[in-house]
């Protein structure tokens, strides 16, 4: 099967594909977290009361891992490669390259921004 770059709802290929890239991107995080906080217990055990190191890496770690898992499940729900926000269908490209997207570029950006929501301007 050639691969299509065009629009038009993720094929079950496609979506195979994903699946198979979240679970691996799950696994690196997933391992990452566990270093991380093994290390954490290594310090907090000779400096009690101490702050935790690097505790906004795995703060960002496990976002990344909780925004992981929700794509999978939403490819499990059926509702994987739409904008949560405006359910425009998102681009393959950026699917590609982060496949727990999970806005388009405009919302992204207004989200971002926290500016107001202008319904119908251009
Ligand atoms: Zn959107």
């Amino acid at each position: 099967m050639v691969a299509t770059n065009g629009p038009g709802p993720l094929t079950t290929a496609e979506l195979v594909r994903f699946r198979a890239q979240l679970l691996q991107a799950g696994a690196g995080v997933a391992a990452r977290l566990a270093d991380l906080l093994a290390a954490a217990d290594l310090a907090l055990g000779d400096l009690p009361g101490e702050k935790e190191p690097d505790e906004e890496g795995r703060d960002r770690l496990r976002g990344l891992l909780d925004e992981i898992e929700t794509a999978i499940g939403r490819i499990d729900g059926g509702a994987y490669g739409v904008c949560l926000d405006c359910g425009a269908p998102l681009r393959r490209a950026a699917l590609a390259a982060t496949p727990w997207v999970d806005r388009c570029g405009r919302c992204d950006v207004l989200d971002t921004l926290e500016g107001p929501h202008r319904a119908g301007a251009a």
